[in-house]
């Protein structure tokens, strides 16, 4: 009854089974096959061409959406996928540290804010739920975009016209950062926004010049 656990039974303790058995299955497949770009990552250190801001929603993962490697997708999640205008105040934002980061450090080549349909930090705005110390303050930021949906208020797809509003206000925030406005002039910075319907995969993406989501790769 003394023996003491092997350091693996140790380890498996320590955290949520799914957690373990996951990462054993990454061990024993993915890990071989990615070994060397892992080392040459470690090395060389990360140049991921493409940032994604995304919601933390579970089912909304950009790297399972984008089929994505290790080192290719630069990623900020927040409840909502909120870009907040630029504001340094002193105070402690998460993701504009992130964009400065991407942006400014890394220079990718690409920023994408990813929206989805059925989001939870939306419909709480939407529908005035109670919500805690910081959800409330985070989601206030959907107040413009909200404001020019007001009309369609009671349409059946408020939600979706809504989550899309708030995608293109984020949009709007990105160029208020100057290291992105800066980037974006000089053409080595390209914004985009896209759409993924948990539902059915599908993914729409924003033509900026008409306002629309159009559905990627429909075949
Ligand atoms: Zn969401």
């Amino acid at each position: 009854m003394n023996e003491k656990p092997s350091p693996e039974l140790t380890m498996e303790n320590h955290l949520p089974r799914r957690l373990y058995d996951g990462y054993r299955a990454f061990r024993a497949g993915r890990l071989p096959t990615e070994q060397s770009r892992y080392r040459e990552l470690a090395e060389r250190g990360q140049a991921p061409e493409t940032m994604v801001v995304g919601c933390c929603d579970s089912r909304v993962s950009p790297e399972v959406i984008f089929d994505a490697r290790p080192g290719e997708l630069f990623v900020v999640r927040n409840v909502a996928n909120l870009v907040p205008p630029y504001s340094p105040d002193g105070l402690y934002h998460g993701v504009s540290a992130a964009l400065e980061y991407g942006v400014a450090v890394l220079r990718v080549k690409h920023l994408v804010v990813l929206g989805h349909a059925r989001c939870g930090g939306i419909q709480a705005f939407a529908s005035n739920a109670p919500t805690g110390d910081f959800i409330g303050k985070w989601i206030s930021l959907l107040a413009p975009a909200a404001a020019s949906v007001q009309s369609e208020r009671e349409n059946g797809d408020y939600l979706k016209r809504l989550e899309q509003a708030s995608l293109k206000r984020s949009l709007d925030n990105l160029a208020t950062f100057p290291f992105v406005r800066a980037a974006s002039e000089r053409n080595t910075l390209a914004l985009f926004g896209a759409y993924f319907d948990v539902a059915t995969g599908e993914l729409s993406v924003l033509e900026r010049a008409s306002g629309r989501f159009v559905a990627v790769a429909r075949d």
